[in-house]
């Protein structure tokens, strides 16, 4: 393995799926549903291989249909105009569109801020594009992570070539708000940076918070590469299909790295993905509503067992603090959890350059059917 890559090793997913497995403990360890996506999007995609749609190499870019309906869909929800022809990429999943983006845009040197804790793949995506990661901590405040603004600011250098942002975010589950992401615009604009955002829990929040997506923000359309995926928003995270909308000049710098990892997408389910984007309003709010549903009876479980519970604003992760129970190092905890309590959980230290500071948090997944949360719950109860 080559110095860039060297410090990676197994990702921290695959390590704790492999521990459930291997104990038989229920796994909200790796964020994946219980529970497979709307029938009619698997039928659709059954039709497309039966019919020969999709099952030789597709357009680079991705089908037509499935860029018109990203396209759709950015104009329904949010009124931002993308061309289907020169502004959307259909990836290989949201991590293909994140390593692609950041291949295509960061030079080797470039310094790259990302908020941390950072989703696992950022990290490697910097170091296999040659650039400097720059972490900013999003400090626990007030029941949530917060991102401190003049940190930030602080962050940006000479070398600073681009913001890795994501909201909703993993794994804190917190949404950055109006305010957060209009001085992110702010200072984007400012310091002439570029900005991959990285939305794949759009459809994933609760309460009274709001996705904004942040290429919303005045300066910001030419400069911002938005990321999102059908696995989180429709529950088909083996179908690995992703998409970026950008500028066409962006667009076209990402699809120069995509050409060259993966050519194209698979072709079926992109047919399949185009009608999920098209469902009526119903499925998404319905989606929303089950997961706040399942998040609530998670949060209560670890409550009652003693955590102190970060209830997260979005996406389908609650991260805990571990010291009410006694207890500093997260991912010794995580190791033993099987055996004390037959539960797998993330260790939240392993998304930190400043692993101190994530020491104590631990991220459980809730994406799954309810009397599996229970049960969880239950068995979770003895921790006290
Ligand atoms: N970004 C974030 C923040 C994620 O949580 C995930 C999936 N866990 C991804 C990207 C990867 O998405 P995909 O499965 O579509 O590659
Ligand atoms: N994104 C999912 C998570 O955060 C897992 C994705 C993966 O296994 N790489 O758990």
């Amino acid at each position: 393995l080559n110095r860039r890559l060297a410090e990676f090793g197994t990702t921290v997913f695959a390590e704790m799926s492999a521990l459930a497995l291997r104990t038989g403990a229920i796994n909200l360890g790796q964020g994946f549903p219980d529970t497979d996506g709307p029938e009619e999007v698997r039928e659709a995609a059954v039709r497309a291989l039966r019919d020969g749609r999709g099952n030789q190499y597709p357009p680079g870019p991705g089908i037509p249909e499935l860029r018109t309906a990203v396209a759709a869909h950015q104009q329904r929800r949010y009124g931002l105009s993308f061309d289907p022809d020169t502004e959307v990429l259909v990836t290989a999943g949201a991590t293909e569109a994140i390593a692609a983006s950041l291949l295509a845009l960061v030079e080797p040197g470039d310094e790259v801020i990302a908020l941390e804790p950072y989703y696992d793949s950022y990290a490697a995506g910097i170091a296999m594009a040659g650039g400097t990661r720059v972490p900013v901590t999003l400090r626990p405040s007030e029941g949530r992570f917060r991102l401190d603004l003049d940190e930030l600011r602080d962050a940006v250098t000479d070398r600073t070539r681009l913001l890795l942002i994501n909201t909703p975010h993993n794994p804190t589950g917190t949404v950055l708000t109006r305010e957060e992401l209009a001085s992110i615009a702010e200072l984007a604009v400012e310091r002439d940076l570029l900005v991959v955002t990285d939305e794949v829990y759009e459809h994933l929040v609760f309460d009274d918070a709001e996705h904004i997506p942040l290429v919303s923000f005045p300066g910001m359309r030419d400069r911002t590469v938005t990321i999102s995926s059908a696995g989180k928003t429709f529950s088909f995270t083996g179908w690995k299909v992703g998409w970026i909308t950008a500028s066409p000049q962006l667009v076209t710098a990402v699809r120069s790295a995509k050409q060259y990892l993966t050519y194209v997408s698979a072709g079926p389910f992109q047919y399949a993905v185009a009608e999920a984007l098209a469902l009526p309003e119903s499925y998404f709010t319905d989606f929303r509503a089950d997961m706040l549903a399942k998040r609530d009876v998670l949060a209560a479980g670890l409550e009652d067992a003693g955590l102190t519970v970060y209830r997260p604003s979005g996406t389908y992760f609650v991260t805990a603090d571990i010291r009410p129970l006694g207890e500093s190092d997260g991912v010794a905890f995580c190791r033993a959890l099987p055996e004390r309590a037959g539960v797998v959980a993330i260790p939240t230290a392993v998304f930190y350059d400043h692993r101190e500071l994530g020491a104590p948090f631990v991220r459980f997944a809730f994406c799954k059917r309810a009397d599996v949360l229970r049960e969880a719950s239950d068995r979770l109860s003895d921790l006290r």
